[in-house]
């Protein structure tokens, strides 16, 4: 029986099953209002608690927020209700990837395609501090296009408890898309485990096999271990010359997404037009005949540009969102109104400036654990004493969120001192402030209104 509702908050007309995982099963979705295609992922928030994993969910919805690329599987919106967990994606029409693998090797320019869309995407995760750990062939989507939309980033921690629970493993797989140094558990460098992952696809692509196999797992992780691998004689030479670089099993001396980028194999022209995006589908062609698009120098332009956009949408990641404010998810909706921002300083450097700014106005500063800022005035204001707590949320690698709230105190006297001395002393390390707006009740009573049909 499947335990899923048919409408959700009014919005989602759920279908047909996509696809399943172990914590989660993806479903075909229609907005009713706009009439979009979307999928929409069911996780289980019990199987997910008892793996203790619910912390690391949160924070990483927040990071998925940050990660809006076009060849990476955008979420739209998180749901929750006191049993489950929806995500609402971006409906990847085109299916898995490999789907045209299993009918046989892509052509060269293809299959660059394909891997030139797969490096943009992880690259720019990777200068966001995320990390993917998990790309896989179940990740890998395509969208109506035909175009590369990589799934699950953000959410390798899921991913990892597959890996780690015993009995999971059995359901996880083949471990043959996995760096030596993640398969060895000596701690890893995400980055360079997502950098060979993207080599062993290479390899599949343009071959139509892995480039590790044996039917004994032993065997298999001696393979990876040594990078034990042969190329078809069909492979070109910068191909093996690039694949050797990328299936290095030393992680420090693999080469690094700069030097992919800059490869004579990856750079290579596609033999088309070049004109930007979206000319497969228009002209009529197949992605098997030709290969133009995404690749060429304009949209590596409009990808910058992208890049630029998220900047300055960055509390899209906030102000949006259920996704950041997950108190609203998880918990009662009703808590006061916070202030937060997103810092890429260190955590020393927004705590001292905390501290510096409450000196400067004659507030005691006190550091409490899991960092927490309490900050007290010195003597009674109208409604007591002002204490303002400051959190520090640590969202990715370099990447912090702060959430001030006051606890004590007359409201516009904080509201004050916030405006006029707090915000304007933060500047220097505030990346961007979250959107004034206080959540719309309209949201929080959609949230209250998601059906269950339990079964
Ligand atoms: P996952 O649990 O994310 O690995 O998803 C399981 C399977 O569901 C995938 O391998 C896909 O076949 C399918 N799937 C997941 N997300 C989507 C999506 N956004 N659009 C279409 N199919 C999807």
């Amino acid at each position: 029986m499947e335990n899923k509702p048919s409408i959700l908050t009014q919005r989602y007309e759920i279908g047909r099953l996509l696809g399943q995982g172990t914590f989660a099963k993806v479903y075909y979705a229609r907005n009713i209002i706009t009439n979009q295609s979307v999928a929409i992922k069911l996780i289980d928030k019990e199987k997910v608690l008892r793996v203790g994993l619910m912390d690391q969910i949160k924070r990483e919805i927040s990071v998925m927020r940050l990660v809006r690329h076009p060849y990476i599987l955008q979420l739209f919106e998180v749901l929750a209700t006191k049993s489950k967990i929806y995500y609402v994606m971006e409906y990847a029409k085109g299916g898995e990837l490999f789907d045209m693998v299993s009918k046989g090797k892509l052509k060269e320019d293809v299959a660059r395609k394909y891997f030139q869309q797969l490096i943009n995407a992880v690259d720019f995760c990777h200068s966001r501090g995320v990390y993917h750990r998990d790309i896989k062939p179940e990740n890998l989507l395509l969208d109506e296009n035909k175009n590369l939309k990589v799934s699950d980033f953000g959410l390798s921690a899921l991913a990892e408890s597959k890996r780690h629970d015993g009995l999971l493993h059995t359901t996880c797989g083949t471990p043959a898309y996995v760096a030596p140094e993640v398969i060895n558990r000596k701690g890893y460098d995400g980055a360079k485990a997502d950098i060979w992952s993207c080599g062993v696809v290479l390899f599949v692509l343009l071959a139509g096999y892995l480039p590790f196999h044996d039917s004994n797992l032993m065997e298999l992780y001696r393979k990876i271990g040594k990078a034990e691998f042969k190329c078809p004689n069909w492979f070109p030479s910068e191909v093996r010359r690039l694949l050797s670089k990328i299936l290095d099993p030393n992680p420090n001396t693999r080469i690094s997404m700069a030097k992919i980028k800059d490869s004579s194999w990856f750079r290579k022209r596609l033999k088309s037009k070049q004109k930007i995006t979206e000319t497969e589908d228009k002209d009529g062609d197949s992605p098997d005949t030709d290969a133009s698009g995404p690749c060429s120098t304009s949209s590596i332009e409009a990808e910058q540009e992208l890049v630029q956009l998220s900047n300055l949408n960055a509390f899209d990641i906030i102000s949006l969102s259920a996704g950041f404010d997950l108190s609203g998810l998880f918990e009662d909706n009703s808590r006061k109104r916070e202030s937060r921002f997103a810092s890429r300083q260190p955590a020393s450097v927004i705590v001292s400036k905390l501290v510096e700014i409450a000196k400067r106005l004659r507030l005691n500063a006190k550091k409490e654990d899991g960092g927490f800022l309490k900050f007290e005035g010195a003597k009674e204001g109208r409604k007591g004493i002002l204490s303002i707590d400051a959190e520090i949320f640590e969202l990715a690698k370099s990447f912090y969120m702060v959430e001030m709230r006051k606890s004590n105190g007359d409201t516009l006297e904080y509201q004050k001192i916030l405006k006029e001395d707090i915000r304007p002393g933060l500047q220097d390390i505030v990346w961007v402030w979250q959107d004034e707006q206080e959540q719309q009740p309209q949201q929080l009573q959609q949230q209250q209104q998601i059906q269950e049909q339990e079964s």
